[in-house]
């Protein structure tokens, strides 16, 4: 075909792709936010025919046969195209590498251990799902040989999660999170600890979705452009650049969590609202990965969000909104409150600077088990131990023990480290960040403009076009370091209690 025609062939293909998300995205959200439970199993139904045809496109004869033409004049391509269609053929080989009804069983498998788990869990009854989690650790173990035999199979699970991501990488970086930060939250356990008994009083449901518009008009997120929505567990979506959901929750007697949740989701979305335009209808729009997803995420929630300057400057507003609640409340206690650390047993609560010793536990068990020098029967016996020794707490059962993510039931392993890389990066960009901006002077002054234009010129707007390192190369002028975080942690928290 002639190369002109061929590209646009491709382009408009992708367009199809990208419409059968949009389509599917939609309904998930509607599934997830508004629809009336009776609703689901038509859902359901819709959702398994768009999805089946939707895969019938990612790996039919006619895009095999247009990236081979594409991939044949590689080196006329422009960089666009050459990735679409290597990122669309990597993807190809992955499925195909997968012997077909060994996919289907693993699906299988982990429906009925999602199943089991979801009962396991609330009657703290690991026997029940152990067997099935040995047998989905087995499966992990061999489509690791299938999609990367030349790699570990552990390293081959998390490059699926994060591309380029080893156990090269990630042994020397919860090393030094380990050595960095546990005695320095041993050290904290002795310290005097501030005040947080303001955040749990009543505040009204009404000003709290007040106070998350205001939120949303600080970080510069386009209304227009960006709706938010109140769902039981947060999650952020997007369809296209031009429509992203972001959503919250609302406790009356938390209202710290949905300022976070909004905070943090908010940094999601205006990663997809700042991809290039020339990336839309393109399968590269869109964040390059979840680890670098939630170094934006986590950049805005935790390091602005949790900062003095930006409670400083957003402070006036939120005693407007909320008079009574925060009477006799200064800023500091605020900023000192929201900091709390705190060692305990669950991971979606952990506080910034506990956060990590999760990740960094189920990155050690993840890589024992599939290594094979640990057995799924002696899981919670290690996984306690670690606990104990790590974040010093006992753990008193399964239920708040091994059994809390659903995670592993899902067949997900590799999946975690990519949650505590992404704060990683996030600190590594503002230490880069602040050689060329006054970071907290701009933040005091509520002025996040030049912020989000510095991210936006050098991870938004590239969408998957970078790969995750290449991103961090292009953020940072260097490889990703573990240095930064810890070090940025540790100056913050020594700040915070005084020692
Ligand atoms: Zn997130």
């Amino acid at each position: 075909m002639e190369p002109t025609a061929l590209k646009e062939n491709f382009k408009a293909y992708q367009k199809k792709m990208r419409a059968y998300n949009h389509a599917m995205g939609v309904l998930q959200y509607d599934f997830e936010t508004v629809m009336p439970k009776g609703g689901a199993e038509g859902m359901g139904e819709t959702l398994g025919i768009l999805s089946e045809e939707s895969y019938k496109l990612s790996v039919s004869d006619e895009l095999r046969a247009m990236i081979a033409e594409l991939l044949a004049q590689k080196d006329a391509l422009d960089f666009q195209t050459r990735r679409e269609a290597e990122e669309l053929l990597e993807d190809i080989e992955k499925i195909e590498k997968i012997p077909m009804e060994e996919y289907v069983a693993f699906e299988k498998l982990t429906n009925k251990a999602s199943f089991v788990w979801h009962s396991a869990k609330p009657d703290n009854d690991y026997k029940s799902f152990e067997p099935f989690l040995a047998e989905i650790i087995e499966y992990q173990k061999r489509f690791a040989k299938y999609i990367k035999p030349e790699l570990p199979a552990y390293d081959a699970l998390l490059d699926g999660f994060e591309r380029g991501m080893t156990q090269a990488m990630l042994d020397p970086y919860f090393k030094n999170v380990r050595e960095s930060l546990v005695p320095l939250i041993h050290e904290i356990g002795r310290a005097k600890q501030p005040d947080m008994s303001f955040l749990e009083r009543p505040y009204a449901l009404n000003k709290q979705r007040a106070f998350s518009d205001y939120l949303m008009e600080v970080m510069c997120i386009d209304r227009s452009h960006c709706s938010i929505g109140e769902v039981e567990h947060p999650f952020t979506t997007e369809f296209n650049k031009h429509d992203v959901r972001i959503t919250t929750h609302y406790h009356e007697d938390m209202m710290h969590d949905s300022m976070y949740s909004v905070i943090h989701e908010g940094g999601h979305a205006l990663y997809e609202l700042h991809t290039g335009d020339d990336l839309i209808g393109s399968v590269l729009a869109g964040g390059a990965s979840m680890g670098i997803h939630e170094s934006q995420s986590r950049f805005y929630e935790n390091i602005i969000g949790r900062s003095e300057p930006f409670i400083e400057y957003i402070f006036p507003k939120m005693r407007e909104i909320f008079p009574s609640e925060l009477t006799a409340v200064t800023p500091h206690e605020f900023f000192l409150a929201v900091n709390k650390c705190t060692p305990s047993l669950i991971r979606t609560q952990a506080d910034e600077l506990t956060y990590s010793l999760h990740i960094m536990v189920r990155y050690e068990l993840e890589k024992r088990l599939i290594g094979g020098s640990l057995s799924t029967k002696d899981l919670p016996e290690a996984w306690n131990a670690m606990y104990k020794e790590y974040l010093g707490i006992t753990v008193p059962s399964d239920r708040e023990g091994v059994l809390q993510d659903s995670h592993w039931s899902g067949g997900m392993f590799g999946y975690f480290p990519s949650y505590s890389v992404g704060s990683a990066y996030a600190a590594q960009m503002l230490s880069s960040m602040q050689k060329e901006l006054d970071v907290w002077n701009l933040v005091s002054t509520g002025e996040l403009a030049p912020i989000i234009a510095w991210l936006t010129e050098r991870i938004y707007k590239h969408g998957m076009l970078l790969k995750p390192n290449e991103l961090v190369q292009n953020a940072c002028g260097a490889p990703f370091d573990p240095k930064y975080y810890t070090d940025y942690l540790t100056k913050k928290f020594r700040a915070i209690y005084s020692i």
